[in-house]
């Protein structure tokens, strides 16, 4: 591709409510154009770094026994009525009506649809197994879309859904789609890590999450450093009697209970340095109120802990749609505000972290605005709660089933994969007779990327003050080739400049020709800025040598390389590292759970 012809739009300054890298240096480089919140065109350059992932991922699947599909964005409510989902799915869902009144949506994920297709295709167990994959526009009415295409409106999906006749064909199923990510994730030339998705509560390793390392990330990941073992914090459990202490037991309460002032003192920090450092944060109780479809409840936790409230909505109190109650609501049940609330003559039913159990002399709101209780033990100032995991997981709790304690670092959830089941099979009725004869609902696995999250991920992941730094593989040009041929003397330059980008291309690689004869400087930091791997300069001083000058993004300064063999030098590179990334070896990231 010649800069002369193509569609290369940079600004200096990214606008102001861009707040993360990858979202500043998109704007700036031009990847993108915002349409409408969480709405953007992708512009040439971008859209190179998308096709570009969206290939490999259509090449590793195709590989993986998958077959291409493209199904409709637009979908009949009818479809989604079947599942269930119409009704459960919120605000997320974009739904709207055609001319006749007919009502539809804008697709956030395709189960519906692919079932159907199905159920209509397959009547035996000879037909399957069968996996159909698509790369498509996705909708979700996202509450907050931010950060650009990371958590945009709409954005590109591949997802991929398999069909197998029993519980074994799904397991093998969802495993080879599992090394068909790892490989792709490898060949896009990320660091990620594959995490589990879920408790393992049904059958374990039901689901699982691909998720790209970067600091920025959304994604907590806790994980044991000698690697056997890496989830989401979301969904790690914390075990019982782990608060810190030694010992399963609690210890006898030695102080009596007593009622104290507490003025203006609404924080369990506050409250600590008013008694003068004495409560340590597991004796400070932290308690908070929740409700869900069950009833309300009140939750009890160490002073230091977070409460996870996916872990609420499992308490039988509480139950699904588990939300924290507003302040106003938590006055007009109890009569009084956020941190002044306690166990002691509580109304609502009363669950208490495991960070808790074995807590004694403790202190508490006393369901009075402006008073805490000092010396509250369980069971004698009130009623012993049940215990439950309440809290969400952190850096230093023991590892979940194992040894040691837990680490913890951040990361963009990629790429999930699901083992669904009937779920939807059952309710849209997708039935294939078994080999014992009978018909019986299918087993479905569901697999998405986030192709256009990939983009952003990727910069996230790699990038300085001068811009993105790409791999090979997905880098919006592999090489550059930039020419400093003064106008009248450069005529020499300027034909040394175009052989080797003939040459470059003749060995398949994707390469830019800055022919715009702009000065050095722009078009280097041009190159800079959009994260082009490899860097190739001819000028006449260089030729004077027979050299011409090599720097790769990443490198602090470039060095002088033999001008006449520069794209045969620079071609082996490339092909050594997209050799590297496709070598099929499965990382180790992707070994570990
Ligand atoms: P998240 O927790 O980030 O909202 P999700 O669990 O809703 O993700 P899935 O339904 O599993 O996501 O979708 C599969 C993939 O699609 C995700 O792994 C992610 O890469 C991508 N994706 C999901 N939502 C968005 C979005 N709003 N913008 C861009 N990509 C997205
Ligand atoms: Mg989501």
């Amino acid at each position: 591709m010649r800069a002369s012809r193509f569609f290369i739009h940079t600004a200096k300054e990214a606008p102001a409510e861009a707040e993360l890298v990858s979202h500043r240096l998109m704007l700036r480089a031009g990847f993108v154009r915002k349409a409408a919140a969480g709405i953007y065109s992708w512009l040439p350059c971008g859209w190179r770094v998308a096709r570009k992932i969206a290939e490999i991922v259509r090449e590793e699947m195709d590989a993986a026994g998958c077959a291409e599909i493209f199904m409709p964005a637009v979908q009949p409510a009818e479809l989604w009525r079947e599942s269930g989902r119409w009704s459960v799915y919120g605000a997320e869902l974009l739904r709207f009506s055609d001319r006749h009144g007919r009502e539809f949506c804008m697709g956030p994920t395709h189960e519906e649809i692919v079932s159907d297709i199905l159920r209509a295709a397959v009547s035996g167990h000879r037909q399957l197994p069968v996996n159909l994959y698509q790369i498509q526009t996705k909708f979700r009415d996202e509450i907050r879309p931010r950060f650009g295409v990371m958590r945009s409106r709409e954005f590109i999906m591949k997802d991929a859904y398999s069909f197998d006749i029993c519980e074994k064909g799904m397991r093998e199923s969802y495993e080879t789609m599992r090394r068909a990510y790892c490989r792709i994730f490898d060949r896009v030339g990320l660091k990620y890590r594959m995490v589990a998705a879920d408790s393992g509560a049904i059958g374990g390793d039901t689901s699982h999450e691909f998720v790209v390392l970067a600091d920025s990330g959304e994604e907590e990941i806790l994980y044991d450093k000698n690697g056997n073992y890496a989830a989401n914090a979301e969904h790690v459990p914390c075990a019982a009697n782990d608060n810190g202490g030694d010992g399963n037991s609690r210890p006898e309460p030695r102080e009596e209970m007593k009622k104290i002032q507490t003025p203006g003192i609404t924080t369990i920090a506050a409250l600590h340095e008013f008694l003068g450092g004495k409560t340590p944060p597991a004796r400070s109780i932290k308690t908070m109120i929740a409700r869900g479809s069950n009833g309300a409840c009140a939750l009890l936790l160490a002073g230091d802990r977070s409460l996870n409230i996916a872990k609420a909505a499992r308490q039988p109190e509480i139950g699904a749609g588990a939300e924290l109650a507003s302040a106003e609501e938590a006055r007009e049940l109890i009569g009084a505000g956020f941190g002044s609330l306690g166990p002691v003559n509580m109304q609502l039913p009363v669950v208490a972290d495991y960070s808790l159990q074995k807590s004694a002399d403790m202190v508490c709101g006393a369901n009075e605005d402006g008073y805490h209780y000092v010396g509250v033990n369980f069971g004698r100032d009130c009623p012993m709660p049940r215990f439950a995991d309440l809290r969400a997981a952190q850096s230093g709790d023991a590892v979940p089933g194992g040894e040691g304690k837990l680490s913890s670092c951040r990361g963009i959830e990629v790429g999930h994969i699901f083992q669904l089941g009937d779920k939807y099979s059952k309710a849209m009725n997708v039935c294939a007779e078994m080999p014992e004869g009978g018909a019986r609902p299918v087993l479905m696995g569901c697999y998405g990327i986030g192709v256009t999250r990939i983009v952003a991920a990727a910069i996230e992941q790699a990038h300085d003050e001068r811009g993105m730094i790409f791999p090979d593989a997905i880098a919006p040009f592999a090489a550059v080739v930039i020419p400093i041929a003064p106008k009248k003397s450069g005529e020499e330059t300027r034909a040394a400049a175009e052989k080797t980008y003939g040459e470059l291309r003749a060995a398949g690689i994707d390469v830019l020709l800055d022919d715009r004869e702009l000065r050095p400087g722009v078009m280097f930091a041009e190159a800079d800025l959009l994260g082009i791997p490899h860097r190739i300069v001819i000028s006449p001083r260089g030729l004077q040598n027979n050299e011409a000058e090599y720097k790769h993004r990443a490198a602090d300064s470039p060095e002088n390389i033999p001008a006449k063999t520069a794209a045969e030098t620079i071609t082996k590179k490339i092909r050594s590292n997209l050799a590297a990334g496709a070598g099929g070896q499965i990382s180790r990231a992707c070994q570990t759970s």
